[in-house]
């Protein structure tokens, strides 16, 4: 028998990662009456555990930065290992345009994703866990109606006025709209695991990440507060399909492709088996429609990089919020505006990040992150870029548009020399001379 909620809620929130979480305490401290449902229960086990410093003002902004410290290993910067260099860049975030910008925390997200959870309720959002949304309908009215399931086969139903979907890489409307579309431009794949007992960066850096190349991808070393270290390999997904053992021994290999990474993980143990994630980059065609809109992975999930997930989810869970905000209690043709606004914002800051996320495994943007140098202020545009400086204007992106610029002339440049170099060599061999 399906029960259905005496309430009617304004705003119905899917999923308790740090998307839902924050439009909810968001929603809810602007007096809606938001119903944040999760399938799992705080605290359970997320992969995303490096932050971005712009994250740090929203964590004062929701009111949790105390809890966060408390919880987080701070982060001044990132190192990147790559094999064809003779030694490891360090940069830090002090080196960022944006000089405020200097550190964010390494979490452990059971622990961060509980913080925001809780801080919902206790902002005086109802909150539901154990509860999965198996279906919405949209009644021509207006609303939306969502079905949910409990662990034990009870189900129930729910109204309200506006439906946030932040369910994740779960993609709730995404896979009902039939909008969700896989990126053909960037077909990778994970395998992580944790660790105990790995070599860490002395001082100060102990907290950073490091970034390692091979010759299939690239490395994430994330120290947790704790000791753990969080190490992921991230390649082309045709690599990973190469994988003919079991996804811990498979990881253990891919490892022993690094040198550098192995030096550092020399006497550290895997705890539990490694977990692999199949090929993960899409995005939706559409982020919003009549009654709805989505936030964060429900959207869509670029690759981890740069760490840009949680941030991603959490700000937009902040634009989505004025969003709705219009949809709720302004006329329909603010309500359209503020949709579109909401789209553009988010889909700009997604392609800024993007463009470097495509190359980052090409020897120009390589050197990027190797090199010292800053002729143009680029390696302080870099870094700002790298502490999630996306969404507002700043100087920064004209920089980095000259560097892309510079990039496309470089690439066109060793093009012609290659073709230049195999047309003389064609005549030179024909004569016999080569
Ligand atoms: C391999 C890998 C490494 C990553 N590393 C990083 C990193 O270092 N830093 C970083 O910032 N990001 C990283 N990310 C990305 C990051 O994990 C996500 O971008 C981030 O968690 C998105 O937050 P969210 O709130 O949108 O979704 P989620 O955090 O996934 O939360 C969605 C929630 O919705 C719940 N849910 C789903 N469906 C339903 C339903 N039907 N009903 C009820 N509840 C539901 C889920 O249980 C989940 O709790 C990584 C991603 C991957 C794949």
């Amino acid at each position: 028998m399906v029960i259905t909620s005496d309430e009617r809620y304004d705003v119905l929130v899917v999923g308790g990662g740090p998307g839902g979480s924050t439009v909810a305490t968001l929603l809810a401290r602007r007096g809606e009456r938001v119903l944040l449902i999760e399938k799992d229960h705080h605290p359970r086990f997320h992969i995303g555990e490096s932050l971005l410093p712009m994250n740090m003002p929203l964590f004062e902004q929701l009111g949790v930065a105390d809890e966060i410290a408390r919880i987080g290993i701070p982060k001044y910067g990132a190192e990147f290992v790559s094999p064809w260099h003779d030694k490891p860049s360090h940069l830090e975030f002090a080196q960022a345009w944006d000089k405020s910008l200097s550190s964010a925390y390494e979490v452990r997200r059971s622990e961060f994703d509980h913080v925001l959870w809780k801080h919902a309720a206790a902002t005086g959002a109802q909150v539901i866990d154990g509860w999965r949304i198996t279906g919405v309908e949209f009644p021509a009215e207006g609303g939306v109606v969502a079905r949910a399931r409990a662990e034990d086969g009870r189900e129930q139903q729910f109204a309200a006025k506006f439906l946030v979907d932040a369910s994740g890489r779960d993609t709730l409307l995404a896979n009902k709209l039939g909008t969700k579309v896989s990126n053909k431009q960037h077909h990778t794949a994970a395998i992580y695991g944790h660790f105990t007992g790995a070599r860490r960066l002395p001082g100060k850096a102990v907290g950073n990440i490091s970034l390692f190349w091979f010759d299939h991808g690239w490395f994430w070393f994330i120290p947790l507060l704790d000791g753990t270290t969080s190490v992921g390999a991230v390649c082309h997904a045709d690599f990973m399909k190469t994988r003919k053992t079991d996804v811990t021994t498979f990881l253990k290999d891919v490892i022993a492709m690094s040198p550098a990474l192995s030096d550092r993980l020399r006497d550290a143990e895997l705890i539990g088996p490694a977990t692999a994630t199949g090929n993960y980059s899409y995005k939706s065609d559409r982020i919003s429609g009549p009654g709805y809109l989505m936030v964060g992975d429900a959207y869509g999930f670029i690759d981890p990089v740069f760490s840009s997930g949680v941030f991603i989810a959490m700000q937009s869970g902040f634009l989505a919020a004025d969003a709705v905000t219009a949809c709720l209690h302004k006329t329909a043709d603010e309500a359209a505006l503020a949709l579109r606004r909401y789209e553009a914002d988010v889909n700009r800051a997604m392609e800024r990040f993007s463009w470097f996320i495509y190359r980052v495994n090409r020897p120009a943007i390589r050197a990027l992150f190797m090199n010292n140098g800053n002729p143009l202020r680029l390696r302080e545009s870099v870094m700002s870029l790298l502490a999630g400086d996306v969404f507002r204007p700043s100087p920064i992106h004209a920089r980095l548009g000259l560097f892309k610029g510079l990039y496309y002339l470089k690439s066109l440049a060793a093009k012609a020399e290659r073709l230049l170099a195999r047309n003389t060599a064609r005549p030179l061999a024909r004569s016999g001379k080569a």
